[in-house]
């Protein structure tokens, strides 16, 4: 019997338990502290109104003769594969239907697609970013190699032709930083991906926030992309399915890497191994491209943009530098003081009440570093933007 030895290299992940231990703490010594939480990346606004009825009404169906839906297709439902291509055109990027695959969320594709991949490629992943890309990597026993960003590259990486990979990371809008990449910086990825044979995973879960003109929600709006990227998105963020679960890859019909079709061992993959998203949560994602639900989630996103804004302000107020914010949930901002990012988290619940979450948890580049999140209840939000402007101007008094 041999174990997966690779399981014994991951790094372990205490960021959120440290964090939780450093609260409870001091609460405990502060009881009458009222401690604002702008740390995790969860969302809070409830399901929009046309998504649960869409819900119910698949329940209802459910408990039919006629409606019931048992085994459905793994791959997604027609209904839901047709209102992501709908959501994708209307954006002016053209799809197939059965380029789409309809997942329990991103999380779960972004490691199951590496599957594909034979265990003897190398990755590129940003630094900092979102951790599971780097674990998934490690227990596959996969060569990883990093991308560093700094405020010198506004935290987008860019290609190093210098560095050869075979797989690429991309985060875009990017977790932690907020930072997002505009369609010439992704055509150079691309042109790097076709170069080096390479593929590229690019991470969506993200582009709802993105507002700019000129910025990319998907690769696809990049010529070239179909030729070396996958991309995986998610129903988490832009519509509160964090915990009903919903999301999907897009692999495209002409991706091909040593006379292997991607889409074809995807859905090979996918039907062996997955047996679909339950039918009431695809009817209710599927709601979401409709009209109504893409008012009432517009009407969502707008108060996060909203919260995310009071933070920006907060922070302008007292000078501090930061990123994200404006097509992103995420605000990214150097610890002010020097101080390195657990210092100044502690600082920070100390003299604001406010958690946050410590840059260097996502990366060593992200040392010195602090993620805000705009995901918050709005008075809450308030009242914490407002605590950590004056903590803030106080140091320099
Ligand atoms: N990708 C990024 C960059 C994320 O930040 C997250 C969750 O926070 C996910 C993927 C996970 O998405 P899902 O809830 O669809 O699994």
């Amino acid at each position: 019997m041999k174990m997966n030895q690779h399981y014994n290299e991951l790094k372990a992940s205490y960021l959120f338990v440290d964090i939780n231990h450093r609260v409870a703490a001091f609460q405990k010594a502060h009881p009458e502290r009222e401690v604002i939480r702008l740390g995790i990346g969860d969302v809070t606004r409830p399901l929009a109104g046309s998504v649960v009825r869409a819900m119910q009404d698949a329940v209802a169906e459910m408990g039919t003769a006629a409606g019931f839906h048992g085994y459905g297709p793994e791959q997604g439902y027609d209904f839901l594969r047709e209102a992501v291509r709908g959501y994708y055109a209307g954006r002016g990027v053209a799809l197939e239907a059965d380029e789409i695959f309809i997942s329990d969320g991103a999380k779960s594709d972004l490691a199951n697609i590496l599957g594909l991949f034979s265990e003897d490629n190398t990755v590129l992943v940003p630094d900092p970013v979102y951790p599971t890309y780097v674990d998934d990597n490690v227990t596959d026993g996969r060569r990883i190699v990093y991308a560093p960003t700094s405020e010198a590259n506004g935290f987008l990486a860019m290609p190093d032709p210098a560095v050869k990979a075979d797989i690429i990371y991309i985060c875009s809008p990017n977790n932690p930083t907020g930072a997002a990449y505009d369609r010439a910086q992704l055509k150079q990825w691309v042109d790097y991906a076709k170069a080096n044979d390479a593929i590229i995973l690019y991470d969506a879960a993200y582009e709802c926030f993105v507002s700019e003109e000129g910025l990319a929600r998907s690769i696809f709006e990049v010529e070239g992309a179909r030729d070396c990227a996958i991309e995986l998105c998610s129903f988490s963020k832009i519509a509160g399915f964090t915990g009903t679960r919903c999301g999907y890859t897009i692999v495209p019909r002409q991706l091909e890497r040593e006379g292997m079709s991607l889409n074809k061992l995807w859905l090979r993959r996918q039907t062996t191994k997955f047996n679909g998203v339950p039918y009431i949560v695809q009817r209710g994602a599927a709601a979401v491209f409709t009209p109504e639900g893409m008012a009432e989630i517009q009407a969502n996103l707008d108060y996060y943009r909203r919260n995310a804004k009071v933070i920006a302000g907060a922070l302008n107020e007292c000078g501090v530098w930061y990123c994200g914010g404006h097509n992103s949930p995420y605000i990214w901002l150097r610890c002010p003081g020097n101080m390195d990012s657990w210092t100044f988290f502690d600082w920070l619940l100390e003299n604001a009440g406010v958690v946050g979450t410590p840059g260097v948890g996502f990366g060593p580049c992200g040392e010195g570093y602090f993620r805000l999140t705009a995901f918050g209840d709005a008075e809450k939000t308030r009242i914490a933007a407002q605590r950590i402007r004056d903590a803030i101007l106080s140091l320099s008094k």
